[in-house]
This record gives C-alpha cells, sequence and structure tokens, in this order.
C-alpha cells in the first residue's frame, strides 16, 4: 500500500525548528482530540487524494540547497507500516527528517529511532496519564505513552515533548502535572491553543489561555527543563 500522503506543504518556517522545511500530511490517527485542527485527515481520510511519494522526492529534489528538512505530520505518521520505506528515500537524499507523533506507537518510533530515519522528534503530550483516555477519546495503553517517552529521553535523537494548551481540556494544575512528569526531559514546549477547525465544533467556541496565563506556566515549569518555550 502506498504511504497516505494527502497534503504536501512545499515551504513552512515553522514546522522544524531552525530549518525551512517541507511539510507533508499522512491521512488517519489513532486518537479523537476534540481540538484536533486536522479533523478531514483524521476521520475520512480516504476522501481525500493520495499524493505520490515520488512528488514528495521530486519536491525535495529541485529544491535541493534551498530546503533543509522534511516535517512529517498527520494525522499520526507512525500508524502507517510504509514510513520506514518512504523514509529512508528521503535521508538517500541527504534531507533531515523532523517526525510529529502521539507517541502510540514506540514500536514504529523505536524502529525510526534505531535506524536513524529521524532527526528530530516532536511528541505530542495529551494529558496527565491518569486523563490520557478523556483527553485523546481513545482508550489506548498508557504503558505506549511512556515507552515512547522514555525512547526519546534515553536516546541520541534531538526531541522535544509539547502539550497544546486547551482551556476546558486541561487546566493549570494538569500543566502542572505533566511538567512535573517529564521534569529533566530535554525540552518542553507550551503550544497556544487555536480555535479553529476544531474535531468537536463546540472547540471553535473556546477561548485560549492569555498569554499572560502561558507565561505564567512557563514561568513555573521552566526550570524543569533543558529548554522550555512558549509556542503561539
Ligand atoms: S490532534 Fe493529533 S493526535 Fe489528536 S486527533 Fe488530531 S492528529 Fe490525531
Amino acid at each position: 500500500m502506498a504511504l497516505p500522503i494527502k497534503g504536501v506543504q512545499r515551504l513552512s518556517l515553522i514546522d522544524y525548528p531552525g530549518r525551512l522545511c517541507a511539510t507533508i500530511f499522512l491521512g488517519g490517527c489513532n486518537f479523537r482530540c476534540p481540538y484536533c485542527y486536522n479533523s478531514k485527515l483524521v476521520l475520512e481520510p480516504d476522501s481525500l487524494p493520495t499524493i505520490p511519494e515520488e512528488e514528495v522526492l521530486n519536491l525535495l529534489r529541485e529544491r535541493r540547497g534551498f530546503l533543509d528538512g522534511l516535517c512529517v505530520g498527520g494525522g499520526e505518521p507512525t500508524i502507517h507500516r510504509e514510513l520506514p520505506d518512504f523514509l529512508l528515500r528521503v535521508k538517500a537524499l541527504g534531507v533531515p527528517v523532523k517526525l510529529d507523533t502521539n507517541g502510540s506507537r514506540p514500536r514504529m518510533l523505536e524502529e525510526l529511532l534505531k535506524r536513524r530515519l529521524v532527526d528530530y522528534v516532536a511528541m505530542d503530550i495529551k494529558a496527565p496519564l491518569r486523563r490520557y483516555h478523556e483527553v485523546v477519546g481513545r482508550e489506548i495503553p498508557l504503558s505506549a505513552i511512556k515507552k515512547s517517552i522514555s525512547l526519546l529521553r534515553r536516546g541520541r535523537v534531538d526531541y522535544e515533548f509539547r502539550t497544546t494548551v486547551v482551556p476546558g481540556l486541561l487546566s493549570k494544575e494538569d500543566v502542572l502535572e505533566i511538567a512535573e512528569f517529564l521534569r529533566g526531559s530535554k525540552r518542553y514546549v507550551l503550544q497556544q491553543f487555536r480555535p479553529v477547525r476544531a474535531l468537536d465544533p463546540a472547540f471553535t467556541r473556546v477561548k485560549p489561555y492569555s498569554r499572560e496565563e502561558l507565561q505564567g506556566l512557563h514561568d513555573q515549569v521552566s526550570h524543569y527543563f533543558g529548554e522550555c518555550k512558549i509556542r503561539f
């Protein structure tokens, strides 16, 4: 089966820290976060045309010297068995790869890390472990999330953990609990929630936390990490 590449952004200045990258979006996800911005990719990926892998590889070839990375997002990329073979082809072009993942498939993540098919991993930490099922809308083994966190913390590939701070879903105490759990990690990013195109339309009416509130959270937890940032 072909890798379900459902979208390509030819240039992004923000998806891969420190690099100009192209971003691809893979269809399908095993979570149902109510605030998800990519509901069509998650709920009806088959309604979107699949972009051939070759088209992405050609884009990377043509823009060699200008683009210096590929960000692979979704949906959830690690649910696709075809991912390692595709990344092997990307790496053969000498292009660094950033993976965005929800961390629910540690075996795939481990394979990608071991084979050096990714150069940077951004793993979403959706909630304190005790509230994971509630926040992601699925029963998933928490051991998978813990294993992925541990793989990244112990590994040699650059990474960040990141949490989208969604009012009504995550309280400030929840965020402090997540940060405590991740304490000692290399990098942690608090992401501002954007009330657009949410999978659950009720979340398009949720007012994001203010800059001051996010800054306050940041200031409480930043000393737990090598680096801690807010992404607006
Ligand atoms: S936010 Fe990410 S993990 Fe959650 S449903 Fe959307 S694509 Fe899946």
